[in-house]
Formats: structure tokens, C-alpha cells, sequence
């Protein structure tokens, strides 16, 4: 029974979720860079924020060409 436990633990390590629980971070990183650029260039947030939209769609492409060997549900 120690597998079945330290499989609930430990999040599923397939490339597929690796790439997936890297959203969130790549948008905050991609966000602060945003913020970054209308501060100091002569762009503003409301000429930069597609980025995100470019940042999220590059995100799930890449989680769906991620290989699923190994997905454990999890
Ligand atoms: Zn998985």
C-alpha cells in the first residue's frame, strides 16, 4: 500500500503535466515582464497584454504536443 500513498502525494510527472503546472508561473513571469515594458517603453499595458493571450496559447500548444507516457491521473 506505501506505492498507492506516495502516488496521492506526488503529483503526476508526465511531460504533459509538467508543461500544464507550468502555466501559472509562465503567466506571472509573462505579466511582470508586461508590466515591466509599459513602465519603462513607450508601450502601454493596453498595446502588450495580447502577449499574454500569445504567452497562454504557446503554453497549451506545447502541453498538447507533450507526450502522456507515464500520466498517472494524478
Ligand atoms: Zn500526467
Amino acid at each position: 500500500m506505501r506505492t498507492v500513498t506516495e502516488l496521492q502525494k506526488i503529483r503526476c510527472a508526465c511531460a504533459r503535466c509538467r508543461v500544464r503546472s507550468l502555466l501559472g508561473p509562465i503567466l506571472l513571469i509573462a505579466a511582470g515582464v508586461i508590466f515591466l515594458l509599459a513602465e519603462f517603453t513607450r508601450f502601454s499595458f493596453g498595446d502588450l497584454w495580447p502577449l499574454l493571450l500569445i504567452v497562454i496559447g504557446v503554453v497549451l500548444f506545447a502541453e498538447s504536443m507533450a507526450s502522456r507516457e507515464g500520466h498517472t491521473g494524478a
